[in-house]
């Protein structure tokens, strides 16, 4: 199976702590790796944790506001200084593509690499990308502007060989791959041997929800249902409600009744205020609701299995 994981390279929100970057997040799967947001001083944070920056082919940004996207243009310029030409599929909010044309005009750089841009707009959940392993949604979420979150779903897996069945009814080497995607096996008399008997069901398939930044949004609930991990923004603790809602952000508390709603897994909590030096407390208010609830730590990476 494909190793899937997330590596978080900034967990504090709007502004930075010595401790905590601004938003960004590399998820891996298998060779490829996805950068998610791309707050300033993201470029940094990936030497730092020793990530192959050159490895980053799509870049997925959630919202236009700074600590989402700052980093972004020191980013591309970098690839180009470094004479990068693979090219890189940006998704992002339909702005940007405007923004990052007029930052490379003023500095006179013409990219020596394509920057494939997909506008994502945040009215309705959408397929924006159908990847040969893994289906990426748009998620519509509850900001001050418009903002999307995304779902990373693995499509469903092969099935499993039973090596017992397999030696007893003698199936040859090059019949094998057929088997995995469920097709029935004709030996050599012309019988047929149904693939259930050859095989063994599919792992389940791993999904990551990236939900940063919302306010509270009962209606991602069916969208995120029975994700392997959710990545849900706590900006606050539940006392600053009335902060979390005049902001449009979530309370700790609020992020683990969406994970406890959504029968996920796991939940990892992150985009912490800059106000909490520790955030054990934030922790312990939201596994009071859901228990498999994780702090956001800047340089970890997160199995998603
Ligand atoms: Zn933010």
């Amino acid at each position: 199976m494909n190793t899937f994981s997330v590596t978080v390279l900034g967990s504090s929100a709007a502004i930075a702590t010595p401790g905590r970057g601004l938003s960004s997040q590399v998820l891996r799967y298998g060779p490829e790796l996805f950068l998610i947001d791309c707050g300033e001083g993201t470029q940094f944070q990936l030497r730092r944790f020793k990530i192959s920056v050159g490895h980053i082919n799509r870049v997925f940004i959630s919202h236009l506001h700074g600590d989402h996207f700052f980093g972004l243009i020191g980013l591309l310029s970098t690839w180009h200084l470094l004479r990068r030409v693979k090219a890189v599929d940006i998704y992002a909010p339909p702005a940007l593509e405007d923004i990052l044309k007029m930052q490379f005009e003023a500095s006179g750089t013409v990219p020596n690499y394509p920057i494939i841009f997909h506008p994502v707009t945040a009215e309705s959940p959408r397929l924006i990308l159908d990847h040969p392993q893994m289906e990426v949604f748009s998620l519509p979420l509850t900001h001050r502007v418009p903002t999307t979150g995304f779902l990373f779903r693995e499509k469903p897996l092969p099935r499993r060989i039973n090596p017992e069945s397999i030696d007893f009814y003698n199936v040859p080497y090059h019949s094998i791959e057929a088997l995995r995607h469920g097709k029935d096996y004709t030996d050599a008399t012309g019988r047929v041997i149904p693939n259930a008997e050859l095989t063994l069901p599919s792992p389940a398939s791993r999904s990551y929800a990236y939900c940063s930044d919302t306010a509270y949004n009962e209606s991602l609930v069916p969208l995120i249902a029975g994700s392997t991990l959710l990545y849900h923004e706590a900006t606050f603790m539940h006392d600053r409600i009335k902060s979390a809602i005049e902001k449009g952000h979530s309370t700790s508390i609020q992020a683990a009744d969406i994970a406890e709603k959504a029968g996920v897994k796991q939940l990892l909590l992150g985009h912490f205020s800059a106000r909490y030096d520790d955030l054990h407390p934030l922790l312990n208010e939201a596994r009071g609701v859901f228990e498999r609830t994780m702090l956001a730590e800047d340089g970890t990476t997160y199995p998603i299995e």
